[in-house]
């Protein structure tokens, strides 16, 4: 697959990197009062609104924190991180002082917690970041940390529901692509994909695809990501043990 010189069409580039809306659908969740529209592959729809009645059967109120998010949206991200604009946290999630790292030590701590734009589960529309509305009050501010998914946590038992329902195939498709710590991104109990959509992006998320993107865009840190191509690709995209 590594060898492969073709890459893939542009209309799926697109889709695959978040720069096209045209097969996404609004998935606003009921749970949200705010104004941001939130977007889902057309054909995650259905099965998301099963699995959000399954949820308030079991007394859930399974809402949407994030969907689909384009590719503008996650470059900001990596560039304010890059500038030292926006928090960066080491691989074991303490604060860093940015001025006190070196490019690449850099690139790994972002690494760990973003993903490089255009590599984001998140631009394809079949992944999401959930959480139970009916466990915190309305003004609760959610911080998406492991905390509140491990017991003790607003959201434990609905982590150990959603937990149960992938681990029987009863949860319409949905799973866990985070799930374990390889080392590379770190795991996230909040985020779900929708595997029969995931599945046909992943399978083309192959070398060529990569590069293909490393060469559209000039990146912050484009001189250590050049250097560590293969090694990025390999953990933070296709998510590798080291
Ligand atoms: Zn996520």
């Amino acid at each position: 697959m590594r060898n492969k010189s073709a890459c893939v069409d542009d209309r799926l580039f697109a889709e695959m990197t978040g720069q096209t809306e045209a097969h996404l659908v609004s998935c606003r969740s009921r749970a949200s009062s705010g104004a941001a529209e939130l977007l889902i592959h057309k054909d995650a729809f259905e099965p998301l609104e099963r699995l959000r009645n399954k949820a308030s059967e079991a007394g859930f109120e399974l809402a949407i924190a994030s969907s689909f998010r384009n590719f503008d949206r996650q470059q900001r991200i990596w560039q304010e991180k890059a500038a030292g604009k926006r928090p960066v946290y080491s691989v074991d999630n303490r604060l860093l002082d940015t001025a006190d790292l070196s490019d690449e030590e850099l690139l790994w701590s972002i690494l760990r917690w973003s993903a490089l734009p255009g590599t984001s589960r998140h631009h394809w529309g079949s992944d999401l970041d959930v959480y139970d509305a009916a466990a915190v009050p309305t003004d609760y501010r959610l911080q998406l940390v492991p905390q509140e998914y491990e017991p003790g946590g607003p959201f434990a038992d609905f982590r150990q529901w959603l937990d149960g329902l992938i681990a029987n195939d009863e949860a319409e498709g949905f799973f866990h692509p985070y799930a374990q710590d390889t080392g590379g991104v770190a795991p996230e109990p909040w985020h779900i994909s929708y595997r029969p959509v995931a599945e046909r992006y992943w399978q083309q998320c192959d070398f060529a695809f990569f590069q293909r993107l490393m060469d559209s865009e000039a990146w912050p840190l484009s001189e250590e990501i050049a250097q560590h191509a293969d090694l990025i690709f390999r953990r933070f995209v296709r998510l590798e043990p080291a």
